[in-house]
């Protein structure tokens, strides 16, 4: 079995101007040379996606939205759909993204079409899972991430693996400062990979899953050591170029 390439995306959230956001795109640009092992990518606002996607053109930097619409076009006013954003360059969008869940509402069925229909329109699509601090503190971490795991999957079919990356973002670690332990995360990405390796059997081998919450420069390498945890999604040190290129650069 191949091993699993790692991969490491930064999520801006609503955070760039778009100047700013192709400073920072062409900044990470610049040093995706020295890190030729890794797959690197940036989520930014939806408004900085166009000029980001014309400062990458030929770079092999990952251009992923934050979410989309499930679906193609229509009276949904604010939103974008997966066709518009494969237009602009993308290649990725996340899905289920604990903000997304907790703000907007997003429950694992909306979270599934949207799935869908990013894999229909041939985006790759980051799921994110992960629990709450209540939840683990009631011990229901892998009944919560179980079943937003196989809600979220419903229907994908094994053909579309190769595009699909899985995040385990525990709420309670994300822009808390507060990270989970390697072990806590190693833990629970097996669960998750057992729970892969069930409803697709071997080809759960080849699913990254990316590990999400407070990764800085000081603690990558650690996570990034463990034999589940496939790459990082990064939200607050993606901000700045010193400290996201300084994760990039971790110890292996
Ligand atoms: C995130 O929002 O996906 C995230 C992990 O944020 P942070 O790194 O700031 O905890």
């Amino acid at each position: 079995m191949e091993k699993r390439r790692p991969i490491i995306i930064g999520n801006w959230k609503m955070n760039k101007t778009v100047a700013e956001a192709v400073e920072l795109a062409t900044a990470i640009r610049n040093v995706l040379g020295s890190v030729p092992h890794l797959d690197v990518g940036i989520a930014p606002p939806f408004g900085a996606l166009w000029p980001v996607a014309k400062r990458l053109e030929e770079s092999k930097l990952i251009l992923a939205a934050q979410t989309c619409h499930f679906e193609d076009g229509g009276a949904f006013t604010g939103e974008i759909s997966a066709p518009m954003l494969s237009e602009i360059g993308c290649s990725h969008v996340l899905a289920g993204h604990s903000e997304r869940r907790q703000y907007f509402g997003e429950d694992d069925g909306v979270v599934n079409k949207k799935v869908l229909a990013a894999l229909k329109h041939g985006l790759s699509v980051v799921l994110c899972v992960g629990e709450q601090l209540s939840e683990r503190e009631a011990n229901r971490t892998f009944e919560v991430v179980e079943r937003q795991l196989l809600g979220g999957l419903a229907d994908v079919g094994s053909d579309a693996l190769d595009r699909l990356v899985l995040a385990y973002e525990p709420v309670w670690a994300i822009g808390t400062g507060k990270v989970a332990t390697t072990g806590q995360a190693q833990e629970v990405h097996a669960f998750l990979r057992s729970k892969l390796q069930e409803k697709y059997g071997d080809l759960a081998q080849q699913i990254r899953i990316q590990y999400g919450g407070s990764v800085k420069p000081d603690n990558v390498s650690g996570l990034m050591a463990q034999p589940d945890i496939d790459g990082a999604l990064v939200g607050g040190a993606s901000l700045k170029a010193d400290s996201f290129v300084a994760l990039l650069k971790y110890d292996r």
